[in-house]
């Protein structure tokens, strides 16, 4: 299901309040004195657009309550997780503003604690050590129509239970020999319930215990362990979760934590046209059909970060997608929303050519310079002004000129007139060309009275940009669609392969802009007139040859959402 904007406006104001409704509740009946939450990242990749929306749902809610927000790296795995992404992740966090304080941790720290809940758990006679293979195990869990049978190894003794689980601990046997497993109910209609296993064996190495551990605990065990040893209140995470709930609660009870926190599911959040899986996103990185993880054609944190957008906008796009129960889309064009509003008053509007030609003001002193005082936003007159170099060669884009031109068209054409943006008049007298028939140079003239300013006399139908040759900085310009195809769909309905856009990427190598632009610092960004926002790439860009991306253009089909 795709929102369309107004339905969007009335989820957002029906889910805005169902996360708060719940913990207003809480605090109310004083089941908890204040609340923590927290983002519970597994370091198996780069965080997305949809992270974000997590993270700062978890990060606002604590701060609007005056309440703690907790970043714990969900680490119970030692096969996916790496430390690369551990710092990607603190440095994506941080980076949209969600601050944890002194409040990082690490589920792996806690593995004393889980081990302590599974003796407990054995001791209570609620959890026992199995023999089964996983496919056994898998035959033996039933189906939604039908229960499950009891493993033969059910109703071992306690102390048999607990010298078993200690083997395991102590590495007396091999992966997947024996697991643990919770003793609750073989029939229960939640598969989740019918004894899962909480512990296996797995002689891994992990980024953080190293060779100690050899035994791991479950995502289904470990969770609550580790939301009830930091005190979190509300425990948010995606509606995937929500089967998941009763054996969370089931953990807590059985363990007897006073304060036990309560699990809350929110709707994924989805874009429309873009590839958010991790799995997709590997494949594209290693194809190299995309440049790393921080392509700016990805919607990563990182990607983002390096395309020009910033926490504001994301911020602002998370806010107006609100929370709700349902799964839905969003619609791509909303973000491109938020960053242009983001950027509109901040960013200075400067002169760029991306397609150049020659335009040559035939009746204009040679060596002449003159500097134009130009504002910088005239949205926003606190941004200043700028000196802007003016000479008798120009750049002017190669589409603001036509020989032949067609109906409507009131740019530069051999006999009109024009503004040159800030400058003056001039009017087209002709061009040259090459032996192809391409258009090499243009020539004008221009009229001294119409120095811009005060002068009113006429009127012009056309205004085109323009860089000094002499003074122009050279740059490669990198423009984006979506990596995908959106007539297509992301994926390919019989193989589920993705459907790329061959155009995701137009680079341009020879763009112009203007003087003030030297010296431009990675990630800052600009408005190009007419062309969009830009910004400097953090990877490939240097002071001999910059390099800018398009963040995004400067038309847009969205609208946003009527506001009730
Ligand atoms: P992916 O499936 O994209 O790899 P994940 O859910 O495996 O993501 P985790 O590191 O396990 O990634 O997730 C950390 C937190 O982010 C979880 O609480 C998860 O529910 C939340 N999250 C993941 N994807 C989204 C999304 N699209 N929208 C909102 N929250 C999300
Ligand atoms: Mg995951």
């Amino acid at each position: 299901m795709e929102v369309q904007p107004n339905e969007m406006s009335e989820q957002e104001v029906v889910s805005r309040n169902f996360i708060e409704q719940i913990i207003d509740e809480d605090l109310a009946e004083g089941k908890y004195e204040s609340i923590c939450t927290r983002f519970p990242p597994e370091p198996n990749g780069y965080l997305h657009i949809g992270h974000a929306k997590s993270i700062l749902l978890n990060y606002g809610l604590a701060k609007q309550y005056g309440g703690r927000f907790n970043l714990r790296f969900d680490d119970t795995n030692p096969t996916k997780e790496k430390t690369e992404f551990v710092e990607s992740i603190k440095a994506d966090v941080a980076w949209l503003g969600a601050d944890w304080e002194d409040r990082l941790y690490f589920a792996s720290d806690y593995f004393d604690f889980m081990y302590e809940g599974a003796v407990k758990l054995i001791k209570k006679g609620k959890a026992y050590v199995c023999d089964l293979s996983a496919d056994e195990i898998r035959e033996y869990r039933g189906t939604f129509e039908e229960p499950g049978k009891e493993s033969p190894y059910r109703n071992r003794s306690v102390e048999e239970n607990l010298e078993l689980f200690e083997n395991m601990k102590n590495g007396m046997y091999a992966d997947g020999e024996k697991v643990l497993r919770a003793k609750i109910d073989m029939a229960s209609p939640n598969l989740n319930m019918r004894d899962p296993v909480i512990y296996r064996v797995a002689h891994m190495t992990h980024h953080n215990t190293g060779d100690k551990w050899c035994i791991y605990p479950m995502y289904d065990f470990a969770h609550p362990i580790e939301d009830a040893q930091e005190g979190v209140t509300h425990s948010i995470c995606t509606l995937e979760f929500e089967d998941h709930r009763p054996l969370y609660d089931w953990v807590l009870k059985e363990l007897e934590y006073p304060h036990p926190p309560k699990q809350i599911e929110f709707a994924k959040l989805y874009l429309t046209n873009v590839v958010t899986g991790k799995r997709y996103i590997k494949k594209l990185v290693e194809e190299k059909i995309v440049d790393g993880w921080d392509d700016p054609r990805l919607v990563s944190i990182a990607a983002l970060r390096r395309r020009g957008f910033t926490p504001e906008s994301i911020q602002k796009f998370v806010e107006l997608c609100g929370v709700s129960k349902a799964n839905s889309s969003v619609d791509y064009g909303m973000l491109e929303y938020c960053i242009r509003e983001d950027l509109k008053l901040k960013k200075p509007r400067m002169m760029a050519v991306l397609d150049p030609i020659r335009l040559v003001i035939d009746n204009y002193p040679e060596d002449q310079v003159e500097y134009f005082e130009v504002q910088n936003n005239l949205e926003n007159p606190e941004l200043g002004s700028r000196q802007v170099p003016f000479c008798r060669e120009l750049y002017i884009e190669r589409e603001d000129f036509m020989e032949e031109p067609v109906k409507k068209y009131f740019r530069l054409f051999p006999g009109n007139e024009v503004r040159l943006m800030n400058a003056y008049f001039v009017t087209c007298t002709g061009c040259e060309k090459d032996e192809n028939g391409k258009v090499t140079c243009v020539h004008c003239t221009y009229d001294p009275a119409t120095r811009t300013g005060n002068f009113t006399e006429r009127k012009v139908k056309g205004t085109i940009h323009w860089v000094s040759a002499r003074h122009a900085v050279k740059a490669e310009v990198r423009l984006y669609e979506n990596l995908v195809d959106e007539e297509k769909g992301v994926y390919n309905k019989e193989d589920g392969s993705l459907n790329l856009n061959p155009d995701s990427i137009t680079v341009l190598k020879d763009c112009c802009l203007e003087e003030n632009l030297k010296g431009a610092k990675a990630y800052e960004s600009f408005q190009f007139v007419r062309q969009g926002f830009f910004c400097v790439d953090a990877k490939d860009s240097t002071e001999e040859h910059p390099v800018y991306n398009r963040i995004v253009s400067l038309k847009s089909s969205f609208k946003l959402p009527a506001q009730s």
